[in-house]
């Protein structure tokens, strides 16, 4: 803990900026300013019967999904893809962690935390892993853990290809190309577990949807997803 005039001093010289908006944060803000706190496009779908869920409605049909939550709203240009650019281009890995830390609090003030027995992130390649230095999903998935004070394990799951990148895929396309690159790596862990998958962002729901069928598959008694942003599709 520095002194305040310390502080003051070092914040000249490397100033904190919200990780949202770039503005200076003042003193007592961490990693984003109050303003951008009070404006994020928040889902509140956790607040929501689960037939009603628009997000869980997107699984029907697919896969059994028991709840599904997004924090926010993804919008091209917005905040939060400049949260997500962040988190996953720019090294900023509190991105997830505080982003976890505080959806995963209001999801235990809601009581949901008696809804899961363990958290698993979507993974990533090793070689993807080795060139980024991290998986972008550990970071939200540390940030659910504690904010709903439940156990994560990073290895449970495994991606057994390198998936060439989603973007310009159709619905199918994407499908095709994660269907069969994910296995279950700790199945001891999994056995007869409510599991939490965790990603940071949904789009077509393909990734989570492939990671939850794998997960039911060895023996997870039920799987629900909760993502830092989703976008519409
Ligand atoms: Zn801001």
């Amino acid at each position: 803990m520095l002194l305040a005039p310390l502080a003051d001093f070092v914040s000249l010289l490397f100033p904190r900026v919200c990780l949202a908006c770039e503005e200076p944060l003042a003193r007592g803000e961490d990693h984003i300013c109050t303003g951008c706190r009070a404006q994020l496009p928040y889902t509140d779908y956790h607040l929501l019967p689960p037939a009603e869920n628009p997000l869980a409605r997107r699984f029907w049909g697919k896969v059994p999904v028991t709840h599904a939550f997004s924090y926010l709203r993804f919008l091209r240009r917005g905040r939060v893809q400049h949260l997500l650019h962040q988190l996953k281009y720019r090294g900023q890995r509190q991105v997830g962690v505080v982003l976890g830390e505080w959806y995963g609090a209001e999801l235990r003030q809601h009581g949901l935390h008696e809804a899961f027995d363990l958290i698993v992130p979507v993974p990533l390649h090793a070689r993807k892993l080795a060139q980024r230095g991290y998986n972008q999903s550990d970071c939200v998935a540390e940030g659910f853990a504690n904010g709903l004070q439940l156990p994560w394990h990073a290895h449970a799951l495994r991606r057994t290809e390198h998936t060439s990148s989603q973007t310009r895929k159709t619905r199918l396309e994407r499908w095709q190309n994660v269907a069969t690159v994910f296995e279950v790596a700790a199945p001891e862990l999994l056995a007869s577990q409510r599991v939490l998958l965790i990603d940071d962002v949904l789009t077509t729901g393909a990734t989570l949807e492939a990671c939850a069928a794998v997960l039911l598959a060895a023996g997870a008694s039920s799987v629900s997803i909760a993502t830092l942003a989703c976008a519409d599709r």
